[in-house]
């Protein structure tokens, strides 16, 4: 069986060493000409972990992966710690600990474990169709490929999505702008082994450690779509967005590198439950496109990577009935992590501000059990951390 796969990000990376690790004839086509993804870093979450470990990158994973002891939140003006806990009962509970990583060395690692003169590099496709005995992909150079499966690992603007749908789709705005970047660890805002986030006014400023003493930030602000920016004036934006907040927060605004600050509109989509069509179908972002809210959209798209593979290894005679099963696997549980983020998303965003205010007054008697019940709901229900 040979499987086709469009996009050489953490979705289509992870398909692509799942389907080979069970001697599927694989090959990836990206179209752009060089690793660099958008985004400074990601938590992946111990769901995400144990995908990880399970196409055998437990170890460079792990040497990746920042130190997460504490969790803790922070009145954003006052700079007075409104709870703080430990992980150790999350990881307990769900049996491995999550990792923040830098995005471009998670991305490494898996485009180095499938091998990197793997990766057909410049190739964007722009149409896919399916066939009765293979389906084709087109690229931009009029090149065509076909294979058994092409699977449409094409990002959040999949037009595998298009085609699988048969019609376009609009994604929502969410309604906040996120900010962020890698920094050194520096303890005025926060220790090196914490996640500290700022919380006031529906804005989020958040710090948590990556490998490398490092810190992944972010910033959420309320910005109109389509705001103009120039990335040389990430400081003096954020110095007005968080003016009167606390020193921790100025400080990591003093330290960060407005040059390499990412600014990003977040975005998510409907869920839908249609991932295939004959023998092409979508995964990762093409498949469920959510806000970062809870932190599992690359996760998901890992998860989708492994529920492939058992699909057609269950069925290796029929693409069909192998694509039937991946769709039916997944399509329910990615489905509920769109909305979990999306009503996280609304609560830390002051969509209703009475509701943001109920919030943090609750954070400031929180003894950790509740967000960490809150994360366990997340991490459990993928393939490798099934649900009780
Ligand atoms: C601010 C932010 C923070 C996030 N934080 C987290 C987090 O903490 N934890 C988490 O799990 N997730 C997080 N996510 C979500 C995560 O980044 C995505 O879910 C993940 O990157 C999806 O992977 P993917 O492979 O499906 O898509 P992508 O990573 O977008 O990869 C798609 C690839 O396809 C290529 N491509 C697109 N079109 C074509 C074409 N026509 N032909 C060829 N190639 C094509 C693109 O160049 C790209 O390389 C975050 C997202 C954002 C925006």
């Amino acid at each position: 069986m040979k499987v086709v796969i469009i996009g050489a990000g953490m979705g289509g990376m992870s398909a692509a060493i799942a389907l080979r690790r069970i001697g599927i004839d694989t090959e990836v086509y990206e179209r752009v000409t060089e690793n660099k993804p958008v985004g400074a870093a990601i938590s992946v979450w111990s769901n995400g972990v144990k995908c990880l470990n399970y196409l055998g990158l437990e170890q460079q994973t792990a040497a990746l992966g920042g130190m997460v002891e504490e969790m803790s939140y922070v009145d954003g003006f006052t700079g007075e710690t409104m709870c703080l806990f430990g992980m150790q009962p999350l990881i307990d509970e769900v049996g491995q600990r999550p990792y923040p990583i830098a995005r471009a060395e998670l991305q490494s690692m898996l485009m180095q474990a499938y091998g990197i003169e793997d990766i057909h590099f410049g190739m964007k496709m722009v149409e896919v169709r399916d066939g009765v005995d293979a389906a084709t992909a087109t690229f931009a150079d009029g090149t065509t490929v076909q294979a058994d499966v092409i699977i449409g690992a094409d990002g959040a603007s999949s037009i595998t999505r298009e085609y699988v749908l048969g019609h376009p789709v609009t994604r929502r705005y969410a309604g906040y702008v996120n900010y962020n970047g890698l920094v050194q660890v520096d303890e005025r805002i926060g220790p090196a082994t914490r996640w500290t986030t700022y919380v006031g006014a529906g804005k989020r400023v958040s710090v948590m450690p990556v490998a490398g003493n490092r810190f992944y930030f972010f910033f959420d602000v309320l910005e109109p779509q389509g705001t103009d920016y120039d990335r040389a004036s990430a400081r003096e934006v954020l110095r007005e967005h968080f003016a009167g907040w606390a020193p921790g927060v100025q400080a990591l605004i003093d330290g960060l590198d407005p040059l390499t600050t990412n600014r990003v509109e977040i975005l998510d989509l409907d869920p839908f439950h249609t991932w295939v069509k004959g023998r092409v179908a979508v995964l990762g972002d093409a498949a469920h496109n959510t806000t970062p809210d809870i932190g599992q959209g690359g996760c998901s798209a890992m998860e989708d990577a492994i529920a492939l593979q058992w699909a057609l290894r269950d069925h290796p005679d029929d693409v069909h009935a192998a694509l039937a099963a991946y769709q039916g696997s997944r399509t329910e549980r990615a489905a509920d992590l769109v909305l979990r983020a999306r009503k996280r998303c609304d609560l830390m965003h002051a969509k209703d501000p009475q509701t943001t205010e109920q919030w943090y007054a609750d954070l400031r008697n929180e003894d950790g059990s509740n967000v960490i019940r809150g994360i366990v709901g997340n991490i459990l229900g993928g393939p490798l951390t099934p649900a009780p």
